[in-house]
């Protein structure tokens, strides 16, 4: 074997290639990811229908402009334009400030008029960059209706998805993972949430990725990485279907592999679009790819052209002052301000109420004179929302839970005092969960107060010393072990609620 080339790795070791910097990698995997995403604005973006995805009657939501009947006049969707640039100006990318809509001309039945308004030639947002991707562009256009085929020899179409706004995100082919491309995909729709432009749930089909896939053979380029030279990537397959971040990341990774080995056999890859197939895991087939698709765009003659610095609300000091702090600021803030690991930070950006109740609970404690109390508060709170309130919650939203984010404050505090055990902290938490009410009323219900009285605790260990003499022998005597005896004896007799370190302390003290 050459030594230069060595086995080929596996499709998921194939991946980052940071890792691979300066290695002899023999594949680049590269990925480039288009979204779809449905856009939450009260109507759709032509007509004045309802844009409700809940609506279960078909064809409900529905008038002959969404119908696409001829002789209607559509109308742009203001607030749909405004999410658009929104989401550019998050990421950073240029904003048009000439637009148009372009009818993409195919048949479907799906899609009544013949051809879709989108955009062509000139989309609302240009570049920017998100969780380290470049994106090429992000524009608008609608969505279609849907096609049910389960009625036996028939198909049905269900309107009322048609004319829904539809946002389309293109990035550009640097993604180099199956781990990266869904990390990406899990970021925007934290943004899309964030800036309440979509909920963009995968499962309900409120966000669609297609990924684009080729694998190259890579050139050792100590200086650039494993960067393959445009003219070098391999050939491209779409695969679409991806109903899931995990379908996502599992038919990227599946791909690859695929890729991979029909290089290894010398085989050709052909361009085309494939599916995934959520049964057995695999990609197949659905339709080789004509060179381009002959959509015969032509901007909209229906709608006028727009000249965004024409239209103040749409300015970039505006959109910039209606952001709302951003995905990764939050994470920064939860790292830098609070010390928060990696992981908690991003559990309470990702899960947005997780977040918000946390922020709440950092304000209560806040209020705390003790600096060093409060910064010992935090970080319990912190440990504590991340696992003990998210076993708790399961699968209820944490909006509706009993505890008040005053009260878990107030909880924080008690324990970063010392006045609670860690076991007591639990032990409350449990019952605030079950039926709410402020914690110091259940500490003293309860009496999980911490016994920090060093009266009262002396008193209890003398009595237990004059109990044992000979441990206290022992314990003389050089047998270390004895102590946590005489602590564990301590924590007996007052039933969990003393200061174990205290009661160690005390210990010591009487026993000299
Ligand atoms: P098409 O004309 O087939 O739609 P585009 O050039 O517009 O192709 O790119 C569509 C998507 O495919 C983009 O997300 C882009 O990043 C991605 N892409 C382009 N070339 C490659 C490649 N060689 N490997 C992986 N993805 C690619
Ligand atoms: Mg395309
Ligand atoms: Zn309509």
């Amino acid at each position: 074997m050459n030594p230069m080339n060595p086995e080929p790795k596996s499709a998921a070791e194939n991946k980052a290639p940071a890792a691979a910097a300066g290695a002899t990698l023999k594949y680049l995997p590269t990925i480039g990811l288009e979204i779809h995403a449905e856009l939450k604005t009260t109507t759709k973006m032509f007509c004045g229908c309802l844009n409700n995805p809940d609506e279960e009657h078909p064809n409900y939501n529905v008038c002959p402009i969404c119908m696409g009947h001829p002789g209607t006049l559509p109308v742009i969707n203001k607030q749909a334009v405004k999410h658009v640039l929104k989401m550019g100006t998050a990421v950073g990318g240029t904003l048009a400030d000439f637009t148009e809509f372009d009818r993409k001309n195919y048949f479907y039945p799906d899609i009544p008029k013949g051809y879709q308004i989108s955009q062509y030639k000139f989309p609302l947002v240009t570049g920017g960059s998100l969780a380290g991707v470049e994106l090429t562009r992000v524009h608008l256009e609608e969505d279609t209706a849907t096609s049910k085929h389960d009625q036996g020899d028939f198909s049905q179409v269900d309107f009322n998805r048609a004319g829904v706004p539809l946002m389309e995100l293109v990035t550009e082919p640097v993604i180099h993972s199956a781990e990266q491309a869904a990390d990406f995909a899990k970021e925007l729709q934290t943004l899309l949430r964030y800036l309440g432009a979509g909920d963009a749930n995968m499962e309900k089909g409120e966000m669609r990725v297609e990924a684009n896939i080729s694998v190259a053979l890579a050139d050792e380029n100590p200086a650039k990485g494993l960067d393959v030279p445009a003219k070098k990537f391999g050939t491209k397959v779409e695969v679409k279907n991806l109903n899931s971040f995990r379908a996502a990341e599992r038919a990227i990774t599946y791909e690859i592999a695929r890729h991979i080995d029909l290089l290894e056999r010398g085989e050709k890859i052909i361009q085309e679009t494939r599916g995934w197939d959520e049964n057995s895991q695999k990609t197949f087939s659905q339709r080789v790819k004509e060179d381009s698709h002959d959509y015969r765009y032509f901007p909209d003659p229906d709608l006028p052209k727009l000249k965004l610095s024409e239209a103040p609300e749409f300015s970039k000091e505006n959109l910039k002052k209606e952001l709302p702090e951003l995905p990764w600021e939050k994470r920064a803030r939860l790292k830098n301000d609070f010390g928060l690991k990696d992981d908690d930070a991003d559990m309470f950006v990702k899960n947005e109420m997780y977040g918000k109740f946390f922020d709440l609970v950092v304000k209560n404690v806040d209020l705390n004179k003790n600096k060093e109390v409060t910064k010992k508060a935090i970080t319990l709170a912190a440990n504590y929302i991340a696992s003990d309130v998210a076993g708790f919650i399961k699968n209820t939203d944490i909006k509706n839970i009993p505890v008040s984010n005053e009260a878990f404050a107030k909880l924080m505090l008690m324990l970063a005092e010392g006045k609670l055990s860690s076991r007591a902290g639990k032990d409350i938490l449990k019952i605030m969960f079950e039926k709410g009410g402020d914690p110091e009323a259940i500490v003293n219900e309860h009496g999980l107060m911490q016994k920090n009285d060093e009266g009262e605790l002396k008193t209890i260990i003398e009595k237990i010393l004059a109990e044992y003499p000979n441990v206290v022998a022992d314990y003389k005597n050089g047998k270390e072990s004895a102590l946590m005896f005489f602590v564990g004896q301590g924590m007996k007799a007052t039933k969990g609620s003393a200061n174990p370190e205290l009661l160690k302390k005390i210990t010591i003290e009487a026993i000299h």
